[in-house]
């Protein structure tokens, strides 16, 4: 008998899902709230150019992502960022973040001496973690609670925050390590020295493009995924929220953010909407600027991380048309700065004018921006980062143990936000509703 499927949300955890549930030959429907398809993945073209809105890229190294592409057809117009390295703001200045680092955590000295990012005091109790005895954790702790204990509080704030903060919206002091950093906490469990842990760990995943994006940008790789499924029967719908299971038929992979499933799952599972409700979320407003070539200084670097501690608005920026010159304009670079995370609603508490207004400034004092821009566009991603508090992955477990039967979740509020992992846990989602025959 032909198994039923209804994946609710039309991200792309839900659209893998999917995916994977017709290749596995069941019958698949996708009710999707929004008039459009991709959720968070939204490429919003200026001037013909494949601007993203939302993510510009996935990791390669986590294969769902590229493996769904090359399904798909579209492995060839993979295309990688021109430039990798990243600048972070500290003392006054952009500095280089060193290259020899994993998430972070820096595996060779030069780079870090060299960068000017560490005080002598700061270098010095870094350095400690060669001679530390290891100190295991008991369970799970905060990222900064990880590295702090063995590299010190710097290393925390000017190296692990900017960056690791960056990627989650959130504070180092509160994200949980197993979620967030397991390559971290595996070298720090396998080495007595942390640092050499992350060397060995950052050798071992060498070679190879460490970001890639469809040229086109990422939307092609979610409307190619929508026509393949059409193609193949499922039936995708827009403007169709759920709001209760009452009405849902066969088996359910439930794709949307925690709050919502939460609120459908409140009947037939309190303990799991419970748990469900407590994943909390943080907001970020994106604003693409457009610049005359001549008012931004050239920099060869992909962009700049700022530290929370400098009271900026801004948390990151990216010389976006450095990164990806095919989103090239002519005679203007494309600049994206996001601000807001976990704690800091200040610029999404700013209207649309005084944001890009202040953002603007920033750019003037950070990175040496001249002139006015061209233009400016304010995405506001409201609720758009999960934050994995210590101990989240213990609450997934209960959250999933909790389900009801022929329910599954998928998504960025459980085992990863990133793309790779968003795809991950969508085709998982599918093949424990329907087994392989
Ligand atoms: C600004 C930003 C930048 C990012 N950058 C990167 C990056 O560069 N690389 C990377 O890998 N990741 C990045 N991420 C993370 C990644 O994009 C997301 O975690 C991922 O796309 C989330 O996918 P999802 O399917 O879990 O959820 P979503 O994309 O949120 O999809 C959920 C869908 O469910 C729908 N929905 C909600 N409620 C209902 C309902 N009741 N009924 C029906 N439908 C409903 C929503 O409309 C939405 O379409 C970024 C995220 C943001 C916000």
């Amino acid at each position: 008998m032909t198994t039923r499927v209804t994946v609710v949300g039309g991200g792309i955890a839900g659209l893998a899902a999917a995916w994977e549930a017709v290749q596995r030959g069941a019958e698949v429907t996708v009710l999707e709230a929004s008039d459009r398809l991709g959720g968070k993945i939204e490429t919003a073209p200026i001037d013909g150019a494949p601007v993203e809105a939302g993510p510009d890229a996935f990791l390669a190294r986590v294969p769902a992502a590229v493996q769904l592409c090359e399904e798909l057809g579209l492995s060839s117009s993979l295309v990688s960022p021109a430039v990798g390295r990243a600048l972070v703001w500290s003392n006054g200045r952009l500095r280089p973040l060193p290259e020899a680092m994993l998430l972070g955590v820096p595996t060779g000295v030069v780079g870090v001496v060299r960068s000017g990012l560490l005080s002598p005091l700061g270098m010095a109790r870094a350095s400690l973690d060669l001679v530390l005895p290891a100190t295991p954790a008991d369970g799970d702790e905060s990222v900064a609670s990880l590295v702090g204990r063995r590299l010190g509080r710097e290393v925390v704030e000017r190296l692990v925050e900017p960056l690791v903060g960056g990627i989650n919206a959130g504070v180092a002091d509160e994200l949980s390590a197993d979620a967030v950093v397991p390559q971290i906490v595996a070298a720090a469990r396998a080495h007595r020295s942390i640092v050499v842990g992350a060397r060995r760990q950052r050798a071992a995943a060498a070679g190879g493009p460490v970001f890639l994006t469809p040229r086109d940008g990422l939307s092609a790789l979610v409307g190619r995924l929508v026509e393949r499924l059409q193609a193949a029967g499922a039936a995708v719908h827009t403007g169709a929220a759920v709001d209760s299971l009452d009405d849902v038929d066969g088996a359910v992979v439930l794709a949307v953010p925690a709050g919502q499933v939460a609120g459908l799952l409140r009947r037939r599972a309190p303990d799991a909407a419970d748990e469900l409700a407590a994943i909390r979320y943080a907001s970020v407003a994106l604003t693409t600027f457009t610049y005359p070539v001549d008012a931004v200084p050239r920099r060869e670097a992909s962009g700049f991380l700022v530290p929370r501690r400098s009271g900026r608005l801004i948390t990151a920026a990216s010389f976006a048309t450095t990164k990806w010159p095919h989103w090239s304009l002519p005679g203007q670079v494309v600049l994206r700065v996001s601000a807001g995370r976990a704690g800091d609603e200040r610029a999404l508490r700013l209207d649309d004018d005084t944001l890009v207004a202040r953002l603007h400034e920033e750019l003037v004092e950070l990175a040496g921006v001249g002139g006015g821009p061209v233009t400016a566009r304010v995405h506001r991603w409201v609720d758009g980062f999960p934050q994995y508090a210590v101990g989240h992955l213990d609450r997934v477990a209960r959250i999933e143990r909790a389900l009801p039967a022929g329910v599954a979740l998928a998504g960025a509020a459980y085992r990863g936000l990133g793309i790779p992992a968003c795809i991950q846990q969508g085709r998982a989602a599918a093949a424990h509703l329907v087994p392989s025959t």
